[in-house]
């Protein structure tokens, strides 16, 4: 059985949707949350502290351990301040579930700077501005869990979602980089891309919206957040009870011998695009090096 008994949660944008299924979960198995939500509207604008006053309520009805938070992650001293109210309210924190998000959807060729940003801000900087506070004190406590939540739009595509697909892969760089640094001190950082039915999608999905249940995600979330997480630097699609893993991956390629066979070519590539691309026999290198150790022979053959 999966449990949180002593540990401490931060969940960003916790007072709907994912995050407030997230906060449900994770307390209903005895972890005391955080739940941060400044109740904005979907493009971030407006605010209001009823949504995580009502998480809060409901968990602590059910026997929980809750505070609500109303901070914007975007602000750096608002998300240092969550990570301290963790800490001041119930003595530590374990755990971080990177929520929080807006959405500013316009084609590309209409998308103003103002747009990019605001998107950029809550779901980059707001994940930067949240996880390092928490970072410092897991390494101290050679603990933690951080679940980064990524999206499709950004790992395969979607149109009119320039600023969040490039937002939310920013959030699996971030991830690659923490699983290498945080690996000695026990801290395990993964990403979730999720389709869910809530007000960011209810609008988009189309039928399939019924079948696309928020509390189908959050058993994916609790398991990245537990003790038992025998993963790290993974992304997993998460839909209406499918679970997969998604990988970066890389194919065997082909290698033309600068010294041997003289110095690649541009009609080298056209000619070898089919070999370049095949699929098979790929690998999934778990870091930078990995791959250079992969290429490094082929240089010194
Ligand atoms: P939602 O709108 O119901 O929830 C998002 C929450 O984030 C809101 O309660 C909002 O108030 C909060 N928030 C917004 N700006 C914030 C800020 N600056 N600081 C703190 N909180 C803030 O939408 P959701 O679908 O539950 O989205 C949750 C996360 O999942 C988002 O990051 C979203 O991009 C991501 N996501 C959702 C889907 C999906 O299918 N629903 C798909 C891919 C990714």
């Amino acid at each position: 059985m999966i449990d949180f008994q002593d540990r401490v949660a931060l969940i960003t944008g916790a007072g709907r949707g994912l995050g407030a299924h997230h906060a449900r979960l994770l307390a209903s198995r005895g972890a005391a949350v955080v739940v941060n939500d400044p109740g904005v509207a979907t493009d971030g604008t407006a605010s209001e502290q009823r949504p995580a006053d009502e998480v809060v309520a409901e968990i602590k009805a059910a026997g929980g351990a809750a505070v609500a938070d109303y901070g914007s992650v975007s602000d750096p001293a608002q998300a240092e301040a969550m990570v301290e109210r963790a800490v001041s309210e119930f003595g530590r924190i374990d755990i971080v579930v990177n929520n929080a998000g807006i959405l500013r959807d316009k084609a590309f060729h209409n998308l103003e700077w103002d747009n990019m940003n605001a998107v950029i801000d809550v779901h980059l900087r707001g994940a930067f501005h949240v996880t390092r506070p928490a970072f410092r004190k897991m390494r101290e406590q050679s603990y933690g869990r951080i679940v980064m939540t990524s999206s499709n739009s950004g790992l395969l595509g979607n149109f009119g979602q320039a600023n969040y697909g490039a937002a939310k892969l920013g959030q699996v760089g971030f991830m690659n980089v923490l699983k290498l640094e945080g690996a000695k001190y026990n801290i395990k950082v993964n990403a979730i891309a999720p389709v869910a039915r809530t007000r960011m999608t209810e609008e988009i999905l189309g039928p399939v919206a019924d079948k696309l249940e928020p509390g189908l995600v959050s058993p994916v979330v609790a398991y990245l957040c537990s003790e038992a997480c025998a993963v790290t630097g993974e992304i997993f699609s998460v839909a209406g009870g499918t679970v997969s893993r998604m990988f970066i991956g890389v194919t065997p390629g082909w290698f033309k011998h600068p010294d041997k066979e003289g110095a690649l070519t541009p009609e080298d590539v056209e000619a070898n695009l089919a070999k370049i691309r095949d699929e098979t026999g790929y690998i999934v290198p778990a870091s930078n090096q990995e791959e250079l150790q992969k290429i490094a022979p082929l240089l010194f053959s």
